[in-house]
Parts: structure tokens; C-alpha cells; sequence
């Protein structure tokens, strides 16, 4: 038993420091009215239709279940008592016509509150989404996507549930609380307040559960984004935890979280469970004392049989939306703890956005300046120190250093993934924080080391960008990349699907496809980002030709480790912690015996140190130059 409370122990603070790790946006739930304010705001209001036939067919429901106690006292009264034969007559049909307009004003009520709480989590998933695709890079990158991924599935069906089930539902179960006291006072207001002796401890009762709702459901929550990103890291690394033979442990691993998210779940449920018995408990103090009361009234006869029963009846039905209401209302306090969740999500401002009134970036040239640039992804770790670089229209420029010299993060700032923390980085002059965000993404084609293939066809993968091209457009782009021979070899060619991540395709292909994509979207700046670093010498071999047609006529900037691909880049800048310390032609630098040399030596010893690069023939250009943009010198292979 101790060592099972040891092992618990454990389990728990390393859940702790997990959790911090894996959520870090995790935020305290907003205070329960802020809430249910701003989603009627927000999201009730403008389905203003559906919401006023829920609360017509609500408040139907309400008015026929206050008239039910009211039909059953004339019904003691009138006949069982009285024996009146018209009442017999009259009063059966109504009863039916009552418990009929219930019936299907609960049927109406039930559709439209279901439909309401459906379009809410899909306005929610909606405006998530949008906000994670609009998100800056940096604040995505230092959460988890399993905390997304939870709050985009389980926070807003939790959300759904509350506001469909909850909400709705509570407004509901409120009414007939509302309409069944106030037929309890009209028939005899002493005795309501004889029933009613258990609702203060009730009332504070729930307040209690709704604060305890709140804490265990933000934990439980939490824990769900854990689990979600554990099991996402286990499957996307599932070769590496296969090779070094981990099954086992990052089982074990996903159980602790397991474990973590039953005993939240389970504190959710204690809580959930005991608020409807709690309160029938309660509410049967309060029968007890109306059946004591009205009986004694009635022995004493300052009661008839049809008061009293009718009274009875108003109570027992009283009896079930309070209980509903008390279940309800923790209910209600898990989709506030998961509304806080996702509206962290849904309220994040972008810092990299359009300026108001920005224009659009104009490319003349596709030249790029970097002027005096300094950044870094964290205020204390500066990664680009006062780095200036100019890539004149239509150069090819290799960037190449050792790793983490920034490489990488010129291309980051190039492409407004992140701005500088000073200096500026400019396309033909201008400034790209001061023109709008898309039209400087769109002058830029991006192809990295490994490349992004959603599951969807080749041709959509070609498309992704240009989803305007025709087929003819993709076919030539495919050959310009040398891609089609494959493609056409593939079972269903252009259609064929390519599976997650491009998973049914070897890495020369995907790169190839990829090749394609940036030569459709035919931009006048190209970022090469290692683009066959990560394919064998034969593979690479067999990618230059159509690398060389992808560089035709544009800027490029290309980095490289392997230093035999920027030999014939017009310009080489070697890039050591954050700056450019040596610059010019691969020979040039090569006579300097600076760092280039040093990395050239390291790479191909010293028998090729002098040799000179030799000049390939500028490969036949498959596609026309851009309209508009002069090609101020001729394609160099590189
Ligand atoms: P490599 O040749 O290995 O790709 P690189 O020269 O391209 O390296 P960068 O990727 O630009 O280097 O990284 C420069 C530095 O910035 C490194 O120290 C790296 O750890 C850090 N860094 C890169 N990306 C991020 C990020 N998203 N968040 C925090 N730090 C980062």
C-alpha cells in the first residue's frame, strides 16, 4: 500500500513537470459569467432563429409541465371528489393535449438546442484553426501540437456538451423550476415554504461542486493534451522508438499519463455523481416536510384531497430539474474550464501581421538586402548578430558554415517567419514589415531538405500554392523537375494519393515533387534550404539537372553543407555564429585559406583544394522568364 502511494507520488510530480512542459498555455479558467457572457455573445446571439424556437419550445415545455399539478388537483377535485361527469369528459383529452404540446415542444426544443451546440463547435474548430494557421511560428513552436490537437477535439466538444446540453438545458430545467414554485406559491404559499427548507444547503452545495468542477476539469483537461501529444511523439518518431527498442518504455510512459487522466477523470465524476443524489436528497427533506405539513393541514381540513395532491405533484415534479440543474451546472463549469483553454487559442494575436494600410510588395528584380540584422529566437541567445547581406536580382548566393551558424534563420527572416529584433530585411527596397505579409510569401519559393507532402494526390502537392494551374501547368512543371517519368509510373499517375507526409514515395521523389511545386509557383526569389542534403550522392546526381532548371532566371540563396553543390554559385558567404566572415567565389576562397578552405579540406582533402570549378552550360530553361523581371546575368548552375 505504501509503495503503491510512493509510486503514485512519483507519478503525479513527474505528471507535474510534464505537464508544464508539454502545455504551456495552460491558463487558470476564466470566471464562470465571463464566459457564459462572452458565448452569447459571441455565438448564441447570432442565431438569433434557432435560439428564440428553443427557448418558444422551452418555455412551452415549462408552461405544460406547471399546468400537469394544476390538471391532476381538478381531477382529484372534480372527479374522484365530486364525481362530475363533464369533468370526466373534459378532463382526460386535456390531459392528453397537455402531455402531447410537451411532448413535442421537448422534440422541437431538443433538435434546435443539438443543432445550436453543433454549430458552436464548429464555429469554434473554425476560428481554432484559423487562428493556429494565422499564429506566429515562434509562439507555435513552443507549445506541443498535442495541446492543440486536445483543444481543437476534446475542449470543444466539452464546450458543445455545455452549451448544448448544458446551457440550453439549464435555461430549461430553470424555467420549469421557475413556473413549478410559482404554481407551488399560487396553490399555497406557507406550505411552498415548508418544501422548500433543503434548497439553501442545496444552492450552497452547488457552489461547492462547481469551484471543485472547475480545478479537477482543467487538470483533467491538461492531461488529455499530455496524453494527445505523448501519443502523437510515439507514432511520428515510431522508427526511432522501434530501432532502440523503446515499445516497452514509451508504453509505459503514455500509461502514466493514462493513469494521471483516470484519476482526473475519476475526481471529475465524484464530483458529477454525487451533485444529483446530494440534491435529491435535499429536495426530499423538503417533500418530507410538505407531505408533514399538507397532511396535517389535511386531517385538520384546511386542505381538500385535489390541494394536496396537486401540491405533491407540483413538488415531485419540482424534484427532477433540480436535480438536472445541480448535474447541469457541472457540467456547464467543464466547458467554462475548457472555454478558457480554447479561447487562449482563439484570442492570440499574431506580432507578425499586415501593418493597417500596407501595400503589397512590388518585385522588380527580386533583389534582398539584409541590412545590419540582429535576432534571436529567445532575448538572451542572440543567433544573427548585425549581419548585413545583399543578394543581387538573379545571383545564386550559397550560404555555408558550420551548424547553427544561422543559416537557416536568414531564410526564416527572408520569409517573415520571424522579424528581426533590429535592422531590416528588404526586396527591392522595401522593407517586408511594412508591405503585406502574403505578397511577400508569395515572391518566394521555399524547398528544404525535407519536404512537406500532405496526403493528398501528386498532382495536389504540385498544385499546393497554385491551386489555379492547369493540368498542362503541372505536367511541364513535373517535367521541368524531373519528375514526370516517375510520376508516370506511378499506378494512378497524377491521381495517385501519396499517403502521410508523402510516406509511399522514396525521399529523391518527394524532393522531386517538391522541385515541381516551387517550379510552378515560378516566384523570382528561390530559398534552397539543403534541398538534397539528404539524399546519397547518386540520388543528388540525378536531382541537379532539375535543381539546375529550378534556378534559372531567379534570386536564389542555397545552403549547403556539402560544399561540391555551391562551387558555381556566383557568391559564397561563409556564416559563423550569427555573421558572414568570408566572402566570394569558390576559388577565391579557396586561395584566402580561411574557414571555407579549412571546411573544403575537411571535405574532399587536399588534392582538390586548387581545383578550379568548372562552368557547366546554363541549362535550357523550361519555362519563359517571368514577365517584368529583367535577368540581369545568365543561369549558373550551382
Ligand atoms: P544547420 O546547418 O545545422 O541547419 P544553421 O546554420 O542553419 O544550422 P539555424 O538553424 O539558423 O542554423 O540555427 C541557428 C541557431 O538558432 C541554433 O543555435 C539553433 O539552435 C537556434 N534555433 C534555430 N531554430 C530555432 C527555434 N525555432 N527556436 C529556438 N532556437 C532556434
Amino acid at each position: 500500500m505504501e509503495r503503491d502511494n510512493a509510486v503514485k507520488a512519483r507519478i503525479f510530480a513527474a505528471g507535474e513537470e510534464q505537464t508544464r512542459a508539454a502545455d504551456s498555455l495552460s491558463v487558470p479558467p476564466l470566471p464562470t459569467m465571463v464566459v457564459v457572457k462572452r458565448m452569447v455573445r459571441e455565438h448564441l446571439l447570432p442565431m438569433k432563429g434557432y435560439l428564440a424556437l428553443s427557448l418558444t419550445a422551452m418555455v412551452v415545455v415549462a408552461i405544460m409541465t406547471g399546468l400537469l399539478p394544476f390538471l391532476m388537483q381538478m381531477t382529484s377535485d372534480e372527479i374522484v371528489v365530486a364525481k362530475n361527469l363533464s369533468s370526466l369528459y373534459l378532463l382526460p383529452p386535456l390531459v392528453a393535449l397537455v402531455i402531447g404540446l410537451k411532448a413535442a415542444a421537448e422534440y422541437v426544443s431538443g433538435v434546435s438546442q443539438n443543432y445550436i451546440s453543433h454549430m458552436i463547435a464548429a464555429e469554434l474548430r473554425t476560428r481554432m484553426f484559423g487562428s493556429l494557421m494565422h499564429a506566429d511560428l515562434a509562439w507555435l513552436e513552443r507549445t506541443h501540437t498535442g495541446r492543440f490537437t486536445s483543444s481543437f477535439l476534446g475542449d470543444i466538444t466539452a464546450i458543445q456538451a455545455a452549451a448544448g446540453i448544458g446551457l440550453v438545458g439549464i435555461g430549461q430545467n430553470l424555467l420549469k423550476c421557475i413556473f413549478l414554485i410559482g404554481a407551488m406559491f399560487y396553490m399555497d404559499w406557507l406550505l411552498s415554504l415548508a418544501a422548500s427548507i433543503g434548497l439553501p444547503f442545496a444552492f450552497r452545495q452547488m457552489r461547492k461542486q462547481r469551484k471543485r468542477m472547475s480545478r479537477s476539469s482543467t487538470r483533467a483537461f491538461q492531461e488529455q493534451g499530455d496524453l494527445t501529444s505523448y501519443v502523437s511523439q510515439a507514432l511520428k518518431g515510431i522508427r526511432v522508438v522501434k530501432a532502440y527498442g523503446r515499445e516497452g518504455a514509451e508504453t509505459g510512459r503514455v500509461r502514466e499519463v493514462i493513469d494521471r487522466t483516470v484519476e482526473f477523470a475519476m475526481q471529475m465524476t465524484r464530483v458529477q455523481t454525487a451533485s444529483g443524489p446530494i440534491t435529491e436528497a435535499l429536495a426530499g427533506l423538503g417533500i418530507a416536510a410538505a407531505i408533514f405539513y399538507g397532511g396535517y393541514r389535511g386531517i385538520t381540513g384546511s386542505m381538500t384531497p385535489g390541494e394536496f395532491m396537486g401540491f405533491i405533484t407540483a413538488a415531485m415534479l419540482l424534484y427532477q430539474p433540480l436535480k438536472a440543474l445541480a448535474t447541469l451546472q457541472t457540467t456547464l463549469q467543464t466547458g467554462v474550464a475548457a472555454a478558457s483553454r480554447v479561447f487562449a487559442i482563439i484570442d492570440r494575436e499574431p506580432k507578425i501581421a499586415d501593418a493597417p494600410d500596407a501595400p503589397p510588395l512590388v518585385v522588380s528584380d527580386g533583389a534582398i538586402t539584409l541590412d545590419h540584422v540582429s535576432f534571436g529566437y529567445v532575448p538572451e541567445t542572440p543567433v544573427l548578430n548585425d549581419l548585413s547581406l545583399h543578394v543581387p536580382a538573379g545571383t545564386k548566393v550559397a550560404l555555408v558554415g558550420p551548424s547553427g551558424a544561422g543559416k537557416s534563420t536568414v531564410i526564416n527572416l527572408i520569409l517573415r517567419f520571424y522579424e528581426p529584433d533590429s535592422g531590416t530585411v528588404s526586396i527591392d527596397g522595401q522593407d517586408l514589415s511594412t508591405v503585406t505579409l502574403k505578397s511577400a510569401r508569395d515572391a518566394a519559393a521555399l524547398v528544404t531538405q525535407d519536404p512537406f507532402l500532405f496526403d493528398d494526390t501528386v498532382e495536389a502537392n504540385i498544385c499546393y500554392g497554385t491551386e489555379d494551374a492547369s493540368l498542362e501547368d503541372v505536367e511541364a512543371a513535373a517535367d521541368a523537375a524531373i519528375a514526370a517519368g516517375f510520376i508516370g509510373e506511378l499506378p494512378e499517375g497524377y491521381q495517385t494519393p501519396v499517403g502521410e507526409a508523402g510516406s509511399r514515395l522514396s525521399g529523391g521523389q518527394k524532393q522531386r515533387i517538391s522541385f515541381a511545386r516551387a517550379m510552378l509557383r515560378d516566384a523570382p526569389i528561390l530559398l534552397l534550404d539543403e534541398p538534397t542534403s539528404a539524399l546519397d550522392s547518386e540520388a543528388e546526381a540525378k536531382l541537379q539537372q532539375a535543381l539546375d532548371r529550378l534556378v534559372t532566371n531567379r534570386t536564389v540563396i542555397m545552403i549547403a553543407h556539402r560544399l561540391s553543390t555551391v562551387k558555381q554559385a556566383d557568391i559564397i558567404h561563409v556564416m559563423d555564429k550569427g555573421q558572414i566572415v568570408e566572402s566570394g567565389s569558390h576559388a577565391a576562397l579557396l586561395k584566402k585559406r580561411g574557414v571555407y578552405a579549412r571546411l573544403y579540406k575537411t571535405q574532399f582533402g587536399k588534392q582538390e583544394e586548387s581545383a578550379e570549378p568548372k562552368t557547366s552550360a546554363p541549362p535550357k530553361a523550361t519555362k519563359p522568364a517571368r514577365a517584368g523581371r529583367k535577368t540581369k546575368r545568365p543561369a549558373t548552375s550551382i
